[in-house]
């Protein structure tokens, strides 16, 4: 059944309820046409009107293989050939589910033991906080409950999840957060350090604050601490330097457990297999997502360290059976596309081409735009950046939110066609490109990019509302 491209938009008008789309303005065809996506090759995209885009945010910077490699959509269609479909509980298995589960326990940071699947990164760490909940349980410590993150945190939407997330327009009209979480301060040095301040001195001061919160609540309520080892959604920051040791050594002196969120940083984008081995982690818990399966169908996992998980078995005998679990846990489409993708990301050891052309990148963004007068920060690691807008660089000053800086130059980018987000929580503009891209895309990246901030810049500095 062939439909036009008017029907489509239409249809869609009429029937989908879009994540992070203003609803009104866009049932009322108000906010204009939806972008239809319709295939993708490499780092590009293409839409329906038959315009090309070089993604550099990889979606929703998940597709760390690329778009299009036939090698995964095979081996996604030899087993929806086989078997689609069966579940993993009471003991039934897959030996693609076998193997996956294997190799991630023996690639993952740490001491890791087991692995409990999902779908997405939301669900999996809703799987974490209820690992830390159930373990806390089972040791005879029932009121250690409290889940710690951090401003700017991004950890998903659902109700846990979306709790943990330290972004309050993640939070508001939707009765979050849940009471067990808590929120302290950001591990962002160019927004939260005091004049003067260090990284060092500042990551201190937050591995003080992060003490005292502990000690406020009573350690007897805190379970667990969760981050990412780089902030992502909330701002594309790697951490100050010390801020990891420091914070560690404070979870270790409350015997508070320690998750990381590796759904972005997981398989390779800071330039080594994952954030946890770039920054000295030592994590009980890590949630992966994204770039396990590249985001060619939806997987997730928890992966539980040895700690943990002896405390689970030695409780079996008094609880019984693991009462939690996803009908689509270990989908067999799943992990056979999960396996797929990392023999390409180990074949074409991707981690190296995210240090080594990560590194050309981030010296490029510096050399073009840290000297323009509205770039107040470069930052980022391997394949992920972000370029930080200021009304007036030496005050630190804002924009007026009103003036939607970081969503005009993404807009301007992608008029010239490049995809860069405007990240949520101030004037932003975020790269996370395919873990894929040469240094001749990075070229390109960076010149469209270059194209599209002069342009906003030149038109803030006509209606003078650049310092
Ligand atoms: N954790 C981190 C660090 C993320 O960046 C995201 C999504 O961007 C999530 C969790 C949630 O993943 P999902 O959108 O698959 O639920």
């Amino acid at each position: 059944m062939d439909h036009s491209l008017s029907q489509i938009a239409e249809m869609d008008r009429a029937s989908v309820l879009h994540p992070f789309t203003q609803a009104k303005d866009y049932a009322s065809g108000k906010a204009g046409d939806p972008t239809i996506v319709t295939g993708g090759k490499g780092i590009r995209i293409q839409d329906a009107k038959g315009n090309s885009y070089i993604d550099a945010f990889a979606g929703l910077y998940c597709v760390n293989i690329g778009y299009g490699r036939d090698e995964v959509a095979d081996a996604i269609s030899k087993q929806a050939h086989q078997l689609a479909y069966y579940h993993s509980y009471a003991a039934h298995t897959t030996d693609q589910l076998a193997i996956l589960s294997d190799r991630l326990v023996r690639m993952a940071p740490g001491k890791m033991s087991k692995v409990f699947y999902g779908m997405s990164g939301s669900d999996a760490n809703e799987t974490q906080a209820k690992l830390v909940w159930y373990y806390n349980n089972l040791r005879g410590k029932p009121g250690k409950k409290k889940i710690i993150s951090r401003d700017r945190g991004y950890h998903g939407c659902s109700v846990v999840s979306g709790s943990m997330t330290g972004m309050s327009f993640y939070h508001d009209h939707m009765d979050l957060p849940m009471g067990l979480i808590r929120h302290t301060g950001a591990p962002h040095h160019y927004w939260g350090a005091e004049p003067g301040e260090s990284e060092e001195q500042f990551s201190a001061r937050r591995a003080a604050e992060l003490e005292a919160m502990i000690l406020r609540e009573g350690p007897d309520t805190v379970g667990a601490f969760i981050g990412e080892p780089v902030l992502g959604t909330g701002g594309i920051t790697p951490p100050p330097a010390g801020y990891w040791a420091a914070i560690q050594a404070v979870l270790r002196k409350y015997d508070v457990l320690l998750i990381a969120d590796e759904v972005v940083t997981g398989f390779g984008r800071t330039g080594v297999l994952f954030g946890c081995t770039k920054y000295d982690i030592e994590p009980d818990l890590i949630t992966v997502a994204k770039g396990l399966t590249s985001a060619y169908v939806p997987l997730s996992a928890a992966i539980i360290g040895e700690k943990v998980y002896k405390v689970i078995e030695d409780g079996a005998d008094k609880v019984g059976a693991f009462s939690h679990g996803y009908t689509y846990s270990g989908h067999p489409i799943g992990v056979a596309c999960a396996n797929a993708v990392l023999d390409i990301v180990e074949r074409e050891d991707l981690p190296g081409n995210a240090r080594t052309t990560g590194a050309y990148f981030q010296d490029r963004l510096r050399q073009v735009f840290a000297q323009l007068p509205i770039v107040g920060e470069v930052r980022g690691v391997g394949l992920m950046a972000a370029l930080e807008f200021v009304a007036d660089r030496d005050k630190k000053q804002r924009f007026d939110p009103a003036l939607k800086v970081g969503a005009k130059i993404s807009a301007a980018a992608r008029a010239r066609g490049l995809i860069a987000r405007a990240m949520p929580h101030g004037d932003i503009l975020g790269f996370a490109p395919p873990l894929v891209t040469t240094r001749e895309e990075v070229d390109a990246i960076v010149d469209i990019a270059e194209a599209a901030v002069r342009e906003v810049m030149d038109q803030l500095t006509r209606e003078k509302a650049v310092a």
